[in-house]
């Protein structure tokens, strides 16, 4: 289908000017011009279901954060040199939120900025270079950032300290023919156990080319590696590794963090585990560009004591006002309770349509972070990364969007603002439905 007028000329203009590593998505790329709540509007005035956006995550245009930054941005912004009151009030309410020994807060404005002071953090402690991250992990844009994550392709090798571990994928591990089964036998892979081992293998290999462990860093959902709840509590016993090995423990809650997995207002908590370094970004404002990290006192001051650190924008006080309001609107909207509630109908509704589609190969998730993986053979679990990129393609047809996720990109992300509705299900549900059956799947 040939593009209309007004995406080609938007297209042309953006190849015209835009540095090439701006990707868009769909062969049809959407042209949005408002939100409100879990719902985008194109240029046409056509409405989608976002099934994506966890950055909005109170829903697009929350009114409370509306508000709250308009009103301080009428009064005042500046910066963290000048006494202000909205990031201690900030940071009190924030602390509340974690594990006691957590207990001191820095402010940026991108998750990648957070990771890449947590891994500075990591190393001034620790005394060592070495970090280990999951296959295709993803933590941000910097040069330290970008060497922890693999998820950037060939084309940005991971640094030379860095060692990869696989991500607990226990629809994987669980396959029939599967090494880890077979080696498990009978009472089936112990996920935790498998991770913690291949956690100990990559410290071993580290030291023994010579490299001291600084620390390890993972996405408590390993959202880029799939979507991977795993069991809860499956992270214990590799944390445990990693402090008995005298490394830091970063806990990346840029995409599972702030009510989303419901059973816990952070992922890491789903793991029973506590974190040395906690990363925080993408809901924390709502869309205001606001990142923080939270970490333990003397932790943090290996790295404090020494280098001073100031960012311009970071822990503002309009930034400081979006954050405000969304821990505000969370508490106030029970989002957790309803990111667990619906997520949960949501998850049973998704799986049945495994029932009725081969293609299904596994649905998983915590809360309203779902992974719904597609493959080729069910009893193989062959992924089918090309049925996915063309269900995509189905569902914006239909008026719903998402991508995809996972190393061979064939798990759907399912991932809305915590706005999304009971009554939304119906539409993703039936618009997923449509779209396999279009496909043959
Ligand atoms: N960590 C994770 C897990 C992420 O998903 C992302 C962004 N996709 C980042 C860090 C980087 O955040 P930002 O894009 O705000 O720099």
């Amino acid at each position: 289908e040939a593009l209309d007028l007004r995406t080609r000329e938007l297209t042309g203009r953006r190849e015209a000017v835009l540095g090439a590593s701006y990707r868009l998505f769909y062969r049809r790329p959407v042209h949005l011009v408002r939100g409100e709540g879990a719902y985008l509007w194109d240029a046409d005035g056509r409405r989608y279901l976002d099934a994506y956006n966890n950055v909005a995550s109170l829903g697009h245009c929350h009114p409370a954060v509306v508000a709250a930054v308009t009103e301080q941005m009428q009064q005042l912004n500046t910066h963290t040199r000048y006494l202000h009151e909205r990031i201690l009030d900030y940071t009190d309410e924030l602390l509340t939120t974690m594990p006691p020994g957590l207990d001191k807060a820095m402010y940026m404005c991108t998750g990648s900025e957070a990771n890449d002071l947590a891994i500075r953090v990591a190393k001034a402690y620790s005394g060592g270079e070495g970090m280990i991250a999951t296959t295709e992990a993803y933590h941000g844009t910097s040069e330290l950032t970008s060497g922890v994550s693999p998820a950037l392709g060939a084309g940005q090798p991971i640094a030379p300290t860095t060692r990869l571990v696989p991500a607990p994928d226990a629809y994987r591990l669980g396959a029939p023919g599967s090494a880890a089964l077979e080696a498990a036998g009978r009472d089936g892979v112990d996920v935790g156990r498998w991770f913690a081992d291949r956690v100990r293998a990559a410290i071993a290999g580290m030291e023994a080319d010579g490299i001291k462990l600084a620390g390890f860093i993972a996405d408590s959902i390993f959202s880029s590696d799939g979507v991977l709840p795993g069991p809860a509590g499956c992270l214990a016993e590799a944390v445990e590794v990693v402090h008995r090995a005298g490394g830091i423990v970063i806990a990346d809650e840029v995409q599972p963090g702030f009510g989303r997995t419901g059973d816990a207002f952070w992922g890491f908590r789903r793991h029973g585990v506590v974190p040395d370094v906690v990363t925080l970004g993408k809901p924390m404002g709502n869309g205001i560009p606001v990142s923080g990290l939270v970490a333990k006192a003397d932790v943090l001051a290996a790295f404090s004591d020494r280098v001073p650190y100031f960012n311009t924008f970071g822990g503002n006080p309009v930034s400081m006002a979006a954050a405000q309001a969304v821990l505000t609107t969370i508490r106030e909207e029970g989002l957790q309770e309803h990111s667990r509630v619906v997520g949960r109908e949501l998850l049973a509704e998704l799986r049945g349509l495994a029932a009725a589609h081969p293609s299904v190969g596994d649905v998983r998730g915590a809360g309203l972070f779902i992974g719904f993986e597609l493959v080729a053979d069910a009893e193989l679990r062959t992924p089918d990364r090309d049925l996915a990129l063309a269900v995509l393609e189905e569902l914006r047809e239909r008026g719903v969007l998402t991508s995809v996720a996972g190393p061979h990109g064939n798990v759907l992300k399912l991932r809305p603002p915590l706005a999304f509705r009971t009554t939304d299900i119906d539409q993703l549900v039936s618009a997923l439905d449509a779209s396999l059956t279009a496909l043959g799947a």
